[in-house]
């Protein structure tokens, strides 16, 4: 149920949406999520969407979320749900947001989310990163300015988590030496491109498709990056039909050999999931590193 210190804050915003007076009619669990609860709730003959969790456990974690959908919607490129609210009590924070209503994907369903990814990528921007970190999953994610892709590549996303798993563990110094050797190879394996602003956690699990049968993206992890992160990303875990890449690809050319740094980008998500849960991940890990690093 919904924690009773924010259910006066959630009322008030209710209010202020809806313009209506009245009282939460139902709140419907929604599953899928796995950090955060969520439900959907019932309104004045609406319905709106609504995830919270302990406000000390991930500090600001849907303030982050609400800019990075603000930062995907204004570019107008692809559905996004609105964002109505965030609050914090002393011991529970929110996010309400616009209820996406399940619906059956269009014929064009793959086609149109190809070409609306493509759109987005096109919104750059003179750096790569983002004028805030952020999370991925229930990781903080650093997103200090870098001009080039391989520094921020290097410093802002594998090393973080390569420090972190050798801290807990999970990694050991023969894994840090390859990265480490890794690290001075990657100049030169990706082509040089303007950042793109990215999802930033683009599997299966983070669209959605409403009743006109379109694609909508939800929990980001938004930054500037290499367009081939949010690509790769969609292939780690599967989900995403092969007309998608070709509908991107007609709108946005890939650069040549891209298929072969799927891998490499997806050494990100692998150890962001290392991190979160356990070395099950490291069979994968190890395998792409060896393909890099000959030690
Ligand atoms: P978490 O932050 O815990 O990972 P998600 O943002 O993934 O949670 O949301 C959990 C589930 O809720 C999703 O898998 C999706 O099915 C559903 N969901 C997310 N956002 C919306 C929305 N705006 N409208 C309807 N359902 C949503």
């Amino acid at each position: 149920m919904i924690p009773l210190s924010i259910i006066k804050p959630i009322e008030t915003a209710l209010y202020e949406i809806s313009g209506k007076e009245d009282r939460i009619l139902s709140c419907v669990n929604v599953v899928g999520g796995s950090i955060n609860s969520a439900c959907r709730i019932e309104w004045a003959d609406a319905f709106y969407f609504l995830k919270w969790n302990s406000a000390s456990k991930f500090p600001k974690m849907f303030e982050y979320e609400a800019i990075g959908l603000n930062q995907l919607k204004e570019t107008q490129s692809i559905t996004i749900p609105k964002v109505y609210k965030t609050g914090t009590s002393q011991t529970d924070a929110f996010i309400l947001m616009e209820y996406i209503e399940p619906g059956k994907p269009s014929n064009t369903f793959w086609e149109q989310f190809g070409k609306q990814l493509a759109d987005l990528h096109r919104n750059t921007n003179d750096l790569f990163g983002n004028s805030h970190d952020n999370y991925i999953g229930s990781l903080p994610q650093q997103n200090s300015k870098t001009d080039n892709w391989a520094d921020f590549f290097v410093s802002m996303r594998l090393m973080p988590f390569v420090k972190k798993a050798i801290d807990n563990h999970i990694l050991t110094t023969v894994h840090l030496r390859q990265f480490d050797s890794l690290y001075t190879k990657i100049p030169l394996l990706f082509p040089t491109e303007k950042p793109a602003l990215l999802h930033g956690d683009l599997w299966s699990g983070n669209f959605l498709c409403n009743q006109t049968g379109a694609p909508v993206l939800i929990d980001p992890a938004v930054y500037y990056g290499h367009r081939e992160m949010d690509i790769a990303m969609s292939k780690l875990f599967g989900g995403f039909s092969e007309t998608f890449y070709s509908s991107y690809n007609q709108y946005f050319s890939m650069e040549k050999g891209w298929e072969k740094r799927v891998d490499l980008c997806n050494l990100y998500p692998l150890l962001v999931h290392l991190n979160l849960f356990g070395s099950s991940y490291l069979y994968d890990i190890e395998r792409i590193l060896k393909e890099y690093v000959s030690c």
